[in-house]
């Protein structure tokens, strides 16, 4: 079987045409990511202008050379200014303007217009500036852990390599009619595999788009938007790599006291706003490494790597005078606010886990000495700070 350069030509056209009508559509579903309209119009205005320059002989040499061309190298820019959108940056959509505006001005100088390797040379350069834009900002935006972003980088860079082969090989094109060129097997496979390319990279970018919204709905998931820590799925899921890490680790529950009566005398408002004093006091003085998290009600835990006896003992006190201090603060119509806290303190050396089951056991053996410890903590009176330090055999019972 085989197929005539044409029809090859306007399959791949028709791909990236249908790429553009699907990022419109996916816009439609996430429309806070605006990016994916730049990205539909860099597909839309790429094919176009890839048609307008095959339609050389056949449309006026003004169109297909100037402005078909002025029209790829928007595209290449508007690649750019979606990646810019995309990391919550200002779209600059004037700075894409220049290469094709250049373009135009310059087709008018008949030494420039009639001559191909001055087109090629400065069609490609423009083309490798602008890609390496996009590059920069695919890089720069790499602040989230992604698996898309490296393989839409790798696509560029591979784009950006392609038009660089081309200067050295500018000499060598020769004038006529687009189709009847294109249709030359050297030319044929070269022009499918960059524009191939493109569409691809069109692929990632709205793979992009999809990570992220799954990260976000992931990351919301997992925290508790009262506090804005992790709740208690949140808590589990950060919790079993640190305990498969092993060393170690103290683990402390803590559950404010007749929390109740705050809610009866104060009112439910109120109650909400102790909530989030305590979370801020749990933030505070708090190592970066550290896990915070609201797992009920009025009951928080923390997990702390790294952190042996006396000096977790030190934090979980720090914790109940910054809440005391922050209560203190809070603004309150009537009498001031009175609560305290109670804290089941856990220590342990864990040795490293295999499996996320062993880690999984360890930490729930942690929680249980801890949750004992707090009930402890609960009956001798509360505000009070009860400890159980973990023997290596107690964490496989
Ligand atoms: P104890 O000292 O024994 O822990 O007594 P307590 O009153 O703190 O414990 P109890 O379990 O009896 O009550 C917990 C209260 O926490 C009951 C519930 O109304 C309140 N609560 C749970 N979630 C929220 C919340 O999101 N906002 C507010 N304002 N209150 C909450
Ligand atoms: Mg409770
Ligand atoms: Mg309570």
């Amino acid at each position: 079987m085989s197929f005539d350069p044409l029809t090859i030509w306007s399959v791949v056209l028709l791909i990236g045409l249908m790429l553009s009508a699907v990022m419109v559509l996916a816009w439609t579903v996430t429309p806070d990511e605006p990016a994916l309209l730049y990205w539909a119009a860099f597909c839309a205005i790429l094919v176009t202008g890839i048609a307008g320059i095959m339609a050389r002989g056949v449309i006026p040499d003004f169109v297909s050379i100037s402005l078909a061309n002025a029209l790829v190298l928007l595209g290449y820019g508007l690649i750019w200014v979606g990646l810019r959108v995309f990391d919550r940056r200002r779209p600059r959509l004037g700075y894409t303007l220049i290469a094709p505006a250049l373009w135009i001005v310059l087709c008018e100088l008949p030494l420039f217009r009639d001559h191909i390797a001055s087109r090629i040379v400065l069609g490609s350069s423009f083309m490798v500036v602008l890609v390496l834009l996009a590059f920069v900002q695919l890089w720069r935006g790499w602040v989230a852990p992604s698996k898309v972003r490296p393989v839409a980088a790798a696509l560029l860079g591979i784009s950006i390599t392609m038009s660089l082969l081309r200067i050295p090989f500018a000499g060598s094109f020769v004038e006529g009619d687009s189709l009847r060129l294109m249709s030359d097997p050297r030319y044929l496979w070269m022009g499918l595999l960059a524009i191939s390319l493109l569409i691809l990279v069109g692929f990632t970018l709205v793979m992009l788009v999809r990570e992220r919204t799954e990260q976000t709905y992931r990351t919301a998931a997992q925290r508790d938007p009262l506090t804005g820590l992790l709740n208690r799925r949140g808590f589990h899921a950060e919790a079993v790599p640190l305990c498969r890490r092993g060393g170690a680790l103290a683990l402390m529950l803590l559950d404010l006291d007749r929390f109740k009566q705050v809610n009866d005398r104060f009112g439910h408002a109120a109650g909400d706003r102790v909530l989030m004093a305590f979370g801020e006091a749990l933030m505070l003085d708090m190592p970066g490494t550290g896990i915070l998290a609201r797992i009920g009600g009025e009951e928080f835990a923390v997990l702390l790597p790294g952190l042996r006896m006396p000096a977790a003992r030190l934090a979980a006190e720090r914790i109940q005078r910054n809440f005391a201090e922050g209560l203190e603060r809070l603004p309150t119509p009537g009498l001031p606010i009175h609560c305290t806290v109670s804290i089941g303190l856990a220590s342990g050396e864990l040795t490293p886990c295999h499996t996320d089951t062993h880690a999984e056991a360890a930490l729930h053996q942690m929680l249980k000495r801890a949750d004992a410890a707090l009930y402890r903590a609960k009956s001798a009176g509360r505000d009070r700070i009860e400890i159980v330090v973990l023997r290596a055999e107690d964490f496989r019972a």
